[in-house]
């Protein structure tokens, strides 16, 4: 089987292969028919020449006979003259062609030329002529893309053509009778639909892509369209057939240089853009360029009147420069491994192909056949066209394909960043947190924790209706350890006492520095009874302990628990005035304050509580 990356090559394929037959039989529709009437005769091989030189040689002069014996015969079916100061003289002998007097007959001329007289010599020497070329346009016969001569009459015995131009003189001359010229019109009518019905329709296509993708190469891709339309119709003379009415003579002369050179503008362009080659290749991009510089100076050339002969040939070789060189361009990087390099090249080995026999014809190198500028261009042309934008889609494709890699390439490394960072941040936030509610020297909760626990513990024992006590602590004639061992022995007995306390309580009290040397316990869930039972416990624990250096150190206790018709500040209240009455009545002691007998009362229920 054909390998997966190798599969999109099918598409080309399957077209060519489609299209073969059509070109096989191209033809059979064509402009130029071989057999497709015998009432047809390609003039070439029939035809007598002479040139005059001396461009003197009158029509007079050869119905005398003067220089019958002037006139070689033809050797070549498609007679060329390319460049020739000359006048060129065809005689034809009406007897070889036209068997059929009856019927009226066409003589077509197919290419370009600035003048052009077609005589038609009677039996008895009187002619008739029709004057013609891009110099006598108001005086032919019939508005043509070619130019068309009515042969009528039994009587013609000889026809001649008088040729004079700086135009390459490229013949194509038919002689058709009356039906196989109006077989041949819709023929053509209906191959010239086909043409550039095809090339127009991929050019709309891709300009509609432009607007849609925003990508350049589609918008040089139908610049590139249009010019090669252009030059195709001008080739074809269809600019003589439509503006040959008003346009100048002079401008129709140009107008073939002209389409060229903007055909190989829009090539480079879009060479330049679909390749990349001036990231790629940035040498070839600097000569790509200077041939865009010489482009548009040949065309000033064309215009400004330089010899027709010079800028035919300029132009020829700059297109066919150009051609090898953006198709050498494509082959250099798909070698490199540009993958959208490969039906670039594909496209363009049909156009080169075509070309390159255009321009070897038009140099002299090869014989000349009106093929070689109907068909195979045509042809060509149209599979470039289309597998042109073949590759335009593909690039697309491998574009995007890219595209969607490094966007899930940056998603991932992005969300992996977001991962992190957010890990970070819960801990630095769970540090501060930490931090904040921490007191600095004993690292036990500070009064902001206290006052947050104490806070929701209340609402919790209201809306509950479980109890809530707490413990308010001062340490006994604490100013006498600074006074006495100094600030840093005080602060390491804070910090004792506190682990003191801390390893005291239950998992479920809170206790923490409420400020100086005092500290608070939280009991949730527990009763008065409870909370001075506890106090109790603290209380013996640190009078117990021996502190270095400064011995034995005490603390006094208020108790309070909360009742119905508390506040928070009402509970507090209550701890603290029991605290002062702890201290009033000795130190080293665990107060309360009884409810109901007025708060002033201070009683000493701590001994009886706990003796019980
Ligand atoms: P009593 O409570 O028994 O009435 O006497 P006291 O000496 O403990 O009371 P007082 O309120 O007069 O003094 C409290 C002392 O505690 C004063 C202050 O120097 C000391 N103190 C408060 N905070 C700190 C601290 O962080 N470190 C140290 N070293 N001493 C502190
Ligand atoms: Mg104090
Ligand atoms: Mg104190």
């Amino acid at each position: 089987m054909i390998p997966k990356k190798h599969r999109q090559l099918l598409f080309p394929l399957f077209v060519m292969v489609f299209l073969l037959p059509f070109v096989y039989h191209a033809p059979a529709i064509g402009t130029v028919h071989e057999n497709a009437s015998t009432d047809t005769h390609d003039l070439g091989m029939y035809y007598e020449i002479l040139r005059d030189s001396t461009n003197s040689i009158t029509i007079e002069d050869l119905i005398e006979g003067t220089y019958n014996s002037s006139f070689t015969p033809s050797t070549e079916k498609y007679l060329s003259f390319l460049h020739t100061d000359d006048t060129i003289w065809l005689k034809l002998n009406a007897d070889d062609l036209i068997t059929d007097h009856e019927q009226m007959h066409w003589l077509e001329y197919n290419d370009k030329i600035e003048f052009l007289t077609v005589y038609a010599v009677n039996e008895d020497g009187s002619y008739e002529s029709y004057e013609s070329g891009l110099f006598n346009l108001q005086n032919q016969p019939f508005p043509y893309p070619s130019l068309l001569f009515p042969i009528d009459g039994p009587e013609v015995k000889e026809l001649y053509l008088q040729l004079n131009g700086q135009l390459p003189l490229t013949i194509f001359t038919k002689l058709y009778s009356n039906n196989s010229f109006i077989e041949n019109v819709l023929s053509y009518k209906f191959y010239s639909g086909t043409f550039y019905g095809f090339l127009l329709a991929l050019a709309l296509y891709n300009l509609f892509l432009f607007f849609s993708f925003r990508e350049r190469s589609y918008l040089y891709y139908t610049l590139y369209m249009f010019s090669f339309m252009l030059y195709q119709a001008t080739m074809n003379s269809f600019d003589v057939q439509l503006f040959g009415h008003i346009a100048s003579p002079w401008l129709l002369t140009k107008t073939l240089g002209f389409s060229c050179n903007l055909m190989i503008v829009a090539m480079i362009l879009f060479g330049k853009e679909f390749l990349e080659i001036k990231h790629h290749l940035p040498r070839s991009n600097r000569v790509l360029n200077i041939a865009i510089g010489l482009a548009f100076l040949s065309t000033i050339a064309l215009f400004a009147g330089v010899g027709q002969y010079f800028t035919d040939l300029f132009i020829t070789t700059m297109a066919l420069f150009v051609l090898v060189f953006l198709w050498i361009s494509g082959l250099r990087l798909l070698l490199k491994g540009h993958k959208s390099a490969r039906f670039y090249l594909l496209g363009w080995s049909f156009l080169l192909f075509s070309m390159m026999i255009q321009a070897l014809v038009m140099l002299g190198f090869m014989p000349l056949s009106l093929a070689v500028f109907e068909e195979i261009p045509a042809y060509s042309a149209m599979f470039e066209a289309l597998i042109l934008s073949f590759a335009l889609a593909d690039k697309i494709t491998l574009i995007m394909k890219d595209n969607r890699r490094t966007q899930a390439e940056l998603n991932e490394t992005l969300e992996n960043k977001v991962l992190e960072r957010t890990e970070q941040l819960k801990k630095i936030q769970v540090e501060l947190e930490h931090l904040a509610n921490t007191d600095r020297l004993t690292k036990i909760p500070n009064r902001m924790l206290l006052d947050h626990v104490m806070e929701s513990e209340f609402k919790r024992s209201q809306i509950e209706g479980i109890p809530l006590s707490i413990i308010l602590i001062d340490l006994d004639y604490f100013k006498n350890v600074n006074d006495t061992f100094g600030h840093q022995v005080g602060d390491s007995v804070l910090v004792e006492t506190a682990k003191l306390f801390q390893a005291s309580v239950r998992d479920s009290d809170t206790i923490g520095r409420w400020g100086g040397e005092e500290f608070l316990v939280i009991c949730p869930s527990t009763t008065l009874e409870d909370a001075l039972r506890l106090a109790e416990k603290i209380r013996t624990t640190l009078a117990d302990h021996p502190f270095e250096e400064v011995g034995h150190k005490t603390a006094s206790f208020g108790v309070a628990s909360q009742i119905s018709s508390d506040t928070l500040r009402s509970l507090i209240s209550r701890s603290d005035k029991a605290l002062y009455a702890a201290k009033e009545n000795g130190r080293n002691r665990v107060e309360f304050i009884k409810i109901g007998q007025g708060e002033e009362t201070l009683q000493s229920e701590s001994d009886p509580l706990l003796r019980k």
